[in-house]
């Protein structure tokens, strides 16, 4: 598996106050479902073994 990255690749953010995800290279500075200054997560998944999702469910909020 190759280890450089070919793109510029997005990740998946999830809001640890409301749970919603977005999708962008950085993190979101308000959180456009709760509209408030929330912490973004990474939730990217890289590998193939979760289904190619863009989520890795095995990643959980910490809060
Ligand atoms: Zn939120």
């Amino acid at each position: 598996m190759a280890e450089n990255n070919q793109n510029i690749m997005k990740n998946t953010w999830k809001c640890s106050n409301c749970g919603n995800t977005v999708v962008e290279i950085k993190p979101p500075e308000i959180c456009p479902s709760c509209k408030q200054k929330c912490e973004f997560m990474n939730v990217t998944c890289y590998q193939p073994d979760c289904g190619f999702t863009g989520m890795d469910k095995r990643l959980k909020p910490t809060k």
